[in-house]
């Protein structure tokens, strides 16, 4: 094996020194795509002041249309759309704030937190799917959509996030459901929580919405 010429590198046969080469230029775009990924500008979701049986409506029909109340799956709900999620240790990772990430492309990532229950876990899915249906694919035009990225944040508040957990709420416990189950259970919270997959707390606010708490 022919030995490098560079005096730095003595010690190093010129394959290996290739190699560290190599590597050396992936770093190297590696920082340059990272400065480009930090100079998108996101823009935040804005809210689209629908009523709350409005969003229950469009929820609801969205739901059914991605067969969600027949499989109860909703990891299959954001693949269909070409979406994916990541699960986060948001504790460590502060660089993360984001909850939904929707690029120039369209395709969307979800953030999870790692540790938290399935149950939980299904009502942020459904959430963040209310901020991408509601915020970003009815709100903005199709011109913004292919001009823009789209970020919304774990530490939104105020009237989007009213939006989100109204479509979450209704994509996840369609009303006529609800209502049987509500009352073939005797209004017992915990196995309506059961049936669909969600936390008691979820269900609870589910039926005062509904006014039938
Ligand atoms: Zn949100």
């Amino acid at each position: 094996m022919r030995a490098c010429s560079t005096p730095m590198a003595a010690s190093f046969t010129c394959k290996s020194f290739d190699r560290l080469k190599e590597s050396v230029q992936i770093i190297q775009w590696a920082r340059e795509m990272s400065d480009d990924i930090d100079k998108i500008e996101y823009l935040s979701p804005n809210p689209i002041y629908l009523s709350k049986s409005d969003v229950f409506y469009i929820a609801e029909r969205i739901s059914k249309q991605l067969s969600y109340p027949s499989t109860k799956n909703i990891l299959s709900v954001v693949n269909k759309l070409g979406g994916y999620i990541s699960y986060i240790d948001f504790w460590k990772s502060e660089r993360h704030t984001g909850s939904l990430v929707v690029e120039r492309n369209g395709k969307f990532r979800i953030l999870v937190p790692k540790h938290t229950s399935m149950q939980r876990d299904r009502f942020t899915i459904a959430h963040e799917l209310g901020h991408y249906f509601l915020h970003y694919m009815m709100k903005l035009t199709p011109a913004e959509r292919s001009n823009v990225a789209f970020q919304a944040d774990r530490y939104e508040g105020g009237r989007v996030e009213w939006e989100a957990n109204w479509f979450a709420a209704a994509f996840l416990m369609p009303e006529k459901e609800f209502r049987t189950v509500y009352k073939k259970s005797g209004s017992n919270f915990f196995s309506i929580a059961s049936h669909f997959h969600v936390s008691t707390r979820a269900a609870i606010t589910r039926a005062k919405s509904l006014e039938i708490q």
